[in-house]
């Protein structure tokens, strides 16, 4: 047994509503040796995803429930420490589904989430591997390309604009030629974001102003590509604004994950119809095995200035609910990250 504590985030009680910090608790174990095949990993960086609320629920999703007493499921990076596995040497990065915890002993068996660790390639920073090059990231690109199809001058709108996801699929379909991409975002600091620094034509801070209106002002001619990443009022606000044959990408609908009761479904749907549009929904986890493919494209456009990213670093695992509760504030901008650990070597 080595001296190594543990410190550890686990699912205290299922929330009812909005997530607090009381549905979670802080626990300390001792860390056993490693066995052979096994690597064991510090966590430097635990990412944040609204998905992660719904992992919560005691209902049959795409992935199992988080089980109560169970570590928080969640993305991470960290560093190897010790390896007794050959394919994993001390210094190297990782990113895998590691938890809310300060370490991780890999056995090697995948998750629900798919493989259990994946090296950090060479030369590229770690958090970007949570973030551009992550999950978000890659939900961005197949949401976007697959589902979305820009065409050369598509008129776009991105709900969710100045978050992980939705910062990096405007910024996607004004490279593959879009005419026009809009984003819709909460508040005016991040709007001012979106059009000042990361090259979208315009931004509608929802919290501010009437989407319903300036969607019509911003898009006379109708959206041909709606990406939604939230859903509710503004998901029915931009049915009425599509264009024929357009195309809803419905990536989430973060404006219902606290909601105890459901709201109805979009109102509007009927538009559907009259202008012959799709509405498609997709999860990333069917994407994983073009995953590679996805990440080269991404580092390439990252690496030649065209696609930028950000992150929004929260430091000490102490504030781990915490950082998570920032998603449903609002309070980030790009990839909600915490930072709970420097690099061991
Ligand atoms: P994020 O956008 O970085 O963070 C969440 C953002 O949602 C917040 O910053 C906040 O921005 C906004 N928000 C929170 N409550 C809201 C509300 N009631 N109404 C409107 N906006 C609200 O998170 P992300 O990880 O990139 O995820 C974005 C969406 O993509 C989520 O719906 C998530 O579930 C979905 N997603 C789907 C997949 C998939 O496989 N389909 C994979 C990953 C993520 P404002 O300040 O603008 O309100």
């Amino acid at each position: 047994m080595t001296n190594r504590i543990n410190g550890q985030w686990r699912l205290k009680s299922r929330p009812i509503g909005l997530v607090t910090e009381n549905d979670f608790e802080y626990v300390e174990t001792n860390l056993p040796d490693i066995s052979e095949g096994e690597v064991l990993v510090r966590n430097i960086y635990l990412a944040f995803e609204p998905a992660m609320r719904g992992w919560l629920n005691d209902v049959k999703s795409y992935v199992p429930p988080v089980k109560i007493g169970e570590v928080m499921r969640a993305s991470t990076v960290g560093q190897v420490i010790e390896s007794n596995n050959p394919e994993f040497q001390p210094g190297q990065y990782v990113t895998g589904m590691m938890g809310w915890q300060e370490y991780f002993i890999d056995n090697g068996t995948p998750g629900a989430m798919g493989r259990s660790l994946n090296k950090v390639p060479e030369g590229v920073a770690p958090e970007l591997m949570l973030s551009a090059l992550g999950g978000t990231g890659l939900t961005a690109y197949f949401g976007m390309l697959d589902i979305g199809q820009p065409q050369k001058g598509d008129v776009v709108v991105v709900s969710g604009a100045a978050g992980a996801t939705g910062s990096v699929a405007g910024q996607i379909a004004k490279i593959k030629g879009a005419a026009k991409v809009v984003g819709i975002a909460g508040g005016s600091e991040k709007c001012n974001w979106l059009t000042e620094e990361l090259d979208f034509d315009a931004a509608i801070d929802y919290k501010a102003e009437n989407v319903f209106d300036r969607l019509t002002e911003e898009c006379p001619d109708g959206i041909n590509i709606f990406f939604d990443n939230v859903g509710g009022q503004i998901l029915d606000d931009a049915l009425l604004n599509m264009a024929m044959n357009g195309r809803i990408v419905l990536c989430g609908g973060i404006s219902s994950y606290n909601e105890t009761e459901l709201p109805p479904g979009p109102k509007n749907y009927m538009q559907l119809v009259i202008r012959r549009c799709t509405m498609q929904g997709f999860i990333l986890i069917d994407y994983f095995h073009r995953a590679t493919e996805a990440v080269a494209e991404l580092a390439d456009w990252v690496a030649n200035g065209e696609l930028k990213h950000a992150e929004d670093i929260q430091q000490g695992i102490e504030n781990t609910p915490k950082t998570f509760l920032r998603l449903f504030e609002g309070k980030n901008k790009g990839k909600q990250l915490l930072r709970i650990a420097e690099p061991p070597f």
